[in-house]
């Protein structure tokens, strides 16, 4: 059973107050998740007393935990309600996964590296985050059986947003992806109702690829 401490909750705390509401994020369904969610449990051993810093961290496999502050501002970016079912693509550490599963109804999740599929199922259950399903497949794909989905996050870089992933969202749904080259990306929004897609700037951000039939190559 793994069991948080007053030192990490501690940490946690000063991480929301330092790092996310002084920047401006006032949300409060997002603050009340960043200041519960144990980030600690979703690093290596050797790497919790570093979690609650400013800046991304090795998850193994060359992937990255992002940054407190790009989970923050990406699941506020998604405008979520409790009833949302979410597609998330790039389940790496499990963290924005828990992030969102703490807000809405239902988390789908993908992740194209074996290791990693099976090393965060295994957290989500010991965490008990029943609100969560795993994939281990090309997310660019997407989850069609489970679509259309109200909200879908790609945590991964794109050359291009994956139309496939646009036809999986539902009317009135958001959809956060970065698309870029395979070093720089731009935060990209896109919103769907009746009358078409439509598309808006976040700003600048910097991911790991997204590799599969719809992103990268290998
Ligand atoms: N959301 C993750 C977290 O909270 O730790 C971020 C992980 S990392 C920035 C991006 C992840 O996307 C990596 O684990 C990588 O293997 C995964 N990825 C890249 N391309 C993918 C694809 N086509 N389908 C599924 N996962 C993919």
């Amino acid at each position: 059973m793994k069991k948080d401490t007053r030192k990490y909750i501690h940490l946690r705390k000063e991480m929301v107050k330092n790092q996310i509401k002084a920047r401006g994020i006032t949300d409060t369904d997002v603050l009340s998740a960043m200041s519960s969610v144990p980030r600690h449990f979703f690093v290596s051993e050797a790497l919790m007393d570093q979690a609650y810093k400013d800046f991304p961290l090795p998850i193994g496999y060359q992937q990255t935990i992002s940054q407190p502050l790009i989970v923050a501002e990406m699941t506020r970016a998604l405008e979520l309600t409790k009833n949302d079912r979410v597609l998330e693509i790039g389940t790496g550490s499990g963290y924005q996964a828990a992030i969102i599963a703490d807000i809405v109804f239902k988390v789908y999740t993908i992740e194209r590296i074996h290791g990693l599929f099976i090393r965060t199922r295994q957290l989500f259950d010991e965490l008990k985050y029943h609100n969560i399903v795993t994939k281990y497949s090309d997310g660019t794909l997407g989850w069609k059986e489970q679509s259309p989905f109200d909200a879908i996050i790609v945590t991964a870089g794109a050359p291009k947003i994956p139309s496939l992933l646009v036809d999986q969202l539902a009317i009135g749904g958001r959809f956060i992806i970065p698309v870029g080259d395979k070093v720089s990306q731009t935060l990209i929004k896109v919103y769907k109702d009746e009358t078409g897609v439509y598309e808006t700037d976040l700003g600048d951000c910097r991911f790991v690829n997204l590799i599969g039939d719809h992103g990268w190559d290998d």
